[in-house]
């Protein structure tokens, strides 16, 4: 697949260190898939869908950096939607999301409320000012915060949140953010394993499940094609929340 060169229409800061992009091209994508986000000269990387025709990226490195010097008027070049997306299973879920990973889970969960699904969010951050999408997820249902200074909402991990809720009652728990609240969070539902959709964070080249950069040890899972949504039973026993490989395929 080709990139498509997409037009920056709006640049939304949501925070000092995180922007939405939107661009003058709609995906008609399943909430949970991703782009290959080329910028032009500098690399391309995973990022994704947070509104059908948006991303949202934090600045983290070279890549992000050049995405942040970029205006309205700019281009870049986008490969996808690609991967499997979240299923939308249910009648009541619930969204647990930590920093940027929030990006995927908004667009999760505002598809959610459009076909009646009852949805609440847990959402957390280091701080109150990392918070993104508030008033989003508001609109989709009930919002539990957590922070880890204690500036806004419970104090400490998103896994904080849980003990406020009844997770007997969701049919169906989803994930996206630093994988030791994501493994954290797994390990405290116990039993509930294939309830759990996860959207995993390995390192992507290719895209296509060609190069195996991403592979998951020992499954052999590609989550650039099989994922980046994987479900948790899937990942008993595999390489996740103990370490994942960087470009040279060294762990780390
Ligand atoms: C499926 C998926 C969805 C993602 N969605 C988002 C999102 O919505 N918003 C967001 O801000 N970030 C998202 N990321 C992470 C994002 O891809 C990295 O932050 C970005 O690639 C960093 O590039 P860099 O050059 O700025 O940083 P670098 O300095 O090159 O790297 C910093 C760190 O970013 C990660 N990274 C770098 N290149 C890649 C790559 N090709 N694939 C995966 N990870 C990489 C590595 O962990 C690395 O240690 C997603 C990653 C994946 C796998």
């Amino acid at each position: 697949m080709r990139p498509k060169n997409a037009e920056i229409v709006e640049i939304v800061p949501e925070t000092p260190t995180v922007r939405t992009l939107r661009f003058d091209l709609a995906f008609d994508a399943v909430p949970g898939q991703y782009l290959m986000v080329w910028v032009r000269g500098v690399d391309e990387v995973p990022m994704s869908i947070s509104y059908k025709d948006g991303i949202t990226v934090q600045l983290v490195g070279e890549a992000t950096r050049a995405i942040f010097d970029l205006e309205v008027g700019d281009g870049l070049g986008l490969r996808g939607p690609l991967g499997n997306g979240f299923s939308l299973l249910g009648d009541s879920i619930l969204l647990v999301g930590g920093g940027v990973g929030a990006a995927p889970l908004a667009f999760l969960g505002e598809a959610a409320k459009e076909r009646g699904i009852e949805v609440t969010t847990i959402l957390g951050v280091r701080c109150c000012g990392d918070l993104i999408f508030r008033e989003r997820f508001r609109r989709i249902g009930e919002l539990v915060i957590t922070t880890d200074d204690g500036s806004l909402g419970i104090c400490g991990r998103a896994s904080a949140g849980l003990s406020c809720l009844n997770l007997q009652e969701f049919h169906q728990i989803y994930l996206c953010g630093p994988e030791p609240m994501m493994a954290d969070v797994i390990g405290r539902c116990r039993g509930m394993e294939t309830k759990i959709q996860a959207s995993i964070d390995r390192y992507f080249k290719c895209g296509m499940g060609i190069c195996g950069s991403c592979s998951i040890d020992p499954s052999g899972i590609r989550p650039c094609v099989e994922g980046p949504v994987i479900r948790a039973d899937e990942l008993v026993g595999t390489e996740f929340g103990r370490y994942k490989r960087g470009p040279s395929g060294r762990k780390k």
